[in-house]
C-alpha cells in the first residue's frame, strides 16, 4: 500500500501534521521509535499553550494522541532508519518494513544532551535522570540538583521543590534563558538554592550519586552532597538518519522555512529538529500544521 503522507515522530509537531493531513482526508501512517507525545510527556504542568491554562505535558498528549488517531490516522511503533527518496515515491524502512508514500514529514523532535562529565552514562538509573517527572517521586524529602538554565531545567526545579526537601539549580551563568516568570517562582520557594557561574566537574559516587563537584568561574571546587541530578542542558535534533536526504546546519537542524519545506521535494520538517528560532509547544504544533498543509499541496499537484 502507498500511503499519502508518513510522519515520522509522533511528538505533537507530528500529531498536529496527522490531524491536518486526515481532516485533508489523506492516507496517513505515523511511525515512532517509542511513546507518543515527545519530550512534552515530561514537562508536568505546561501554562503556555493558548486556552490552557494548565494541563499535564502526559494529557496535552494523550488527547493529541486520541485527535490524530480518532481522526484515523495509523500509527506504529517502529524507529524510521533511513528514508528512500525514489522521487513520487519515498520509501521509508525501518528494522522490519518497508513502508511508501508520496510525501514524507520529519518530525523527529530532539533527545536529551548529555553534560559530558565522567561515568555520567553508568549513573543513569542511579542518581543521575533526564526526567523530573518520571523520577522525581524516587526522591521525597531528599536532595536533588537540577543543571541547567533553560525552561526545562526550571520547570524540573519547580517540580522536584514539591517532592524533595532540597533542590539545588545548577546553571553556568548568571542569566537564565528561561522563562523569568518561572525563575521569579524558584526565588520565592525556601528550598531552592541556586548555584550560578557554575558548572559540574565530576560526580561523586558510591555505588550511586552521592555528590557532585562544581567549579564556579574562578575554578573554585565545592562538593554538594546529593541524592539524585537531573540533568536538562538542552536536547540535540534527531536528524542524522535522514542527513542523506535533507539538508541539515552544523548543529544537525534540517534546513527548511516557516513553509516546513526542505530541498527534497515532498519531503517536509516540523517541530524541534527544523532551523527555527522559537522552539516551543505552540511552534512545534503550528508546524506540524503548516507541513501537512504543504504536504497535501504537494501530493495534489502530482
Ligand atoms: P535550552 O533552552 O537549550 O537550555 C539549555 C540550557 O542548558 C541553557 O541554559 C544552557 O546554558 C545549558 N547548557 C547547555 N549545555 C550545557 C553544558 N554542557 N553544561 C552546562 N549547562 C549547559 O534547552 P531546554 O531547557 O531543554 O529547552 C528546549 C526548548 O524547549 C526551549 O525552546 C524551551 O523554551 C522549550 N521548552 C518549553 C517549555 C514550555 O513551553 N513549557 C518547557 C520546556 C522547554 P546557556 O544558557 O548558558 O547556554
Amino acid at each position: 500500500m502507498m500511503y499519502d503522507i508518513i510522519i515520522i515522530g509522533a511528538g505533537p509537531a507530528g500529531l498536529s501534521a496527522a490531524i491536518y493531513a486526515k481532516r485533508a482526508s489523506k492516507s496517513v501512517l505515523v511511525l515512532e521509535a517509542n511513546t507518543y507525545g515527545g519530550q512534552i510527556v515530561n514537562t508536568p504542568d505546561i501554562e503556555n499553550y493558548p486556552v490552557e491554562e494548565h494541563i499535564s505535558g502526559f494529557e496535552f498528549a494523550t488527547k493529541l494522541y486520541t485527535q490524530a488517531t480518532n481522526l484515523g490516522a495509523e500509527l506504529k511503533f517502529e524507529r524510521a532508519v533511513e528514508i528512500r527518496d525514489e522521487k513520487e515515491k519515498k520509501v521509508v524502512l525501518t528494522a522490519k518494513n518497508a513502508y511508501e508514500a508520496k510525501a514524507v514529514i520529519i518530525a523527529t523532535g530532539a533527545e536529551n544532551r548529555k553534560l559530558g562529565v565522567e561515568r555520567e552514562d553508568d549513573m543513569v538509573g542511579k542518581g543521575v535522570s533526564y526526567c523530573a517527572t518520571c523520577d522525581g517521586a524516587f526522591y521525597r524529602g531528599k536532595t536533588v540538583a537540577v543543571v541547567g538554565g533553560g525552561n526545562t531545567a526550571l520547570e524540573d526545579a519547580e517540580y522536584l521543590a514539591d517532592i524533595a526537601g532540597t533542590v539545588y539549580l545548577i546553571h553556568r551563568r548568571d542569566a537564565f534563558r528561561g522563562d523569568s516568570s518561572t525563575v521569579e517562582k524558584l526565588q520565592k520557594k525556601e528550598n531552592v538554592i541556586f548555584v550560578l557561574n557554575s558548572t559540574v566537574s565530576s560526580l561523586v559516587i558510591d555505588k550511586k550519586i552521592v555528590g557532585v563537584t562544581v567549579s564556579n568561574k574562578e575554578g573554585e571546587l565545592t562538593k554538594l552532597d546529593i541524592d539524585g541530578l537531573f540533568i536538562a542542558v538542552g536536547r540535540i535534533p534527531e536528524n542524522k538518519d535522514f542527513a542523506g536526504v535533507i539538508a541539515l546546519d552544523d548543529e544537525g537542524y534540517a534546513k527548511a522555512g516557516e513553509d516546513c519545506i526542505t530541498a527534497s521535494k515532498g519531503i517536509f520538517v516540523a517541530g524541534d529538529n527544523r532551523v527555527k528560532e522559537v522552539r516551543q509547544l505552540v511552534t512545534a504544533t503550528a508546524d506540524g500544521a503548516v507541513a501537512a498543509t504543504n504536504a497535501v499541496k504537494y501530493i495534489n499537484s502530482l
